[in-house]
């Protein structure tokens, strides 16, 4: 384009040799950057996906975690993908939000209640990068699973804290656990998730245990965040006070069935929450759960009051 109008301008070239052309240089740039901007605005109101905020749904899947991330510039996350019954309404969900590819897509720990439904999610969507801890489990679906990302020839990016996801200029995605490499639970394991949106943050913990959150707390990392999903379905192995003083939310996402028989979430834990003042959504009573931040402030959706 600079060139384009530097020879399209002859009568300032003819008078005179040199400094024109470096007036001419700038004239052009500054069209250039106008051009430029006038065409991101474009395509920015023209797509219709571009909304410029951040939406995590806490997909109701039963004694299970699914959740749907769609970033400011239409980005797709999915973290963890309910139990092996709960695929096709995780797909369903994900098709009617016009989701075509999951850029990033992340198991937080192999236990089938978080990578169920993953198997069919890889089969039927184009998936971006793949997201796990370093550990196996000898389970069939694990298994299923590995084989479905193997036959898509993706790879896995191990999941370990310090990592961080590139996923939107306007989006932070840090892992801040697992921290360590060898534990006794495999709950602990489990992928934790700080989204970083503007002001407003959101911490996904998978089913990480008092031990994780005990490294996450030793590590120094700030894990203050607006939304808490709790960890492991609101079970006493997890939501130490100490690190519920540290995340201070204002809401807390609980992914649980009804009736269940591990009787989650536990009473303990329901307490705790209420005694720090924060708001308490779960999945076995408000039904599909949808925060959605601007990036200076965060309001909660549920499907059922
Ligand atoms: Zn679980």
């Amino acid at each position: 384009m600079f060139r384009f109008l530097r020879r399209n301008n002859p009568s300032q070239k003819a008078r005179n040799r040199r400094r024109p052309a470096a007036a001419l240089s700038g004239t052009a740039l500054v069209l250039l950057g106008f051009l430029m901007l006038l065409w991101i605005a474009l395509v920015q109101t023209t797509t219709g996906e571009i909304t410029g905020t951040l939406q995590v749904h806490f997909l109701d899947v039963g004694q299970a975690d699914a959740i749907v991330i769609q970033t400011p510039e239409g980005q797709t996350m999915l973290v963890d993908g309910g139990n092996a019954g709960d695929a096709k309404y995780i797909i369903d969900y994900l098709k009617k939000l016009g989701v075509e590819r999951i850029d990033h897509l992340v198991a937080t720990h192999p236990h089938e209640d978080h990578i169920g439904g993953l198997r069919r999610v890889v089969e039927t969507f184009p998936i971006g990068k793949v997201y796990m801890p370093r550990v196996v489990h000898t389970t069939a679906t694990y298994e299923n699973l590995l084989l479905a990302i193997a036959e898509k020839n993706l790879r896995i990016t191990p999941a370990r804290a310090g990592l961080v996801i590139e996923v939107d200029p306007e989006l932070e995605v840090e892992f801040l656990a697992p921290v360590g490499e060898d534990y006794r639970s495999l709950n602990d394991y489990s992928a934790v998730l700080l989204l970083t949106h503007g002001e407003v943050r959101f911490l996904l913990t998978g089913d990480a245990e008092t031990t994780s959150e005990s490294e996450m707390l030793a590590s120094g990392r700030p894990l203050q965040a607006d939304v808490l999903k709790v960890a492991h379905h609101g079970s006493n192995s997890s939501t130490s006070p100490s690190f519920l003083e540290a995340v201070r939310p204002r809401h807390a996402v609980i992914s649980v069935g009804a009736g269940n028989r591990y009787n989650h979430p536990s009473e303990l834990i329901l307490q705790r929450l209420a005694q720090a003042g924060v708001r308490i959504w779960r999945t076995d009573q408000h039904g599909t759960i949808v925060a959605t931040s601007d990036g200076a402030t965060v309001t909660v959706k549920a499907e059922k009051n």
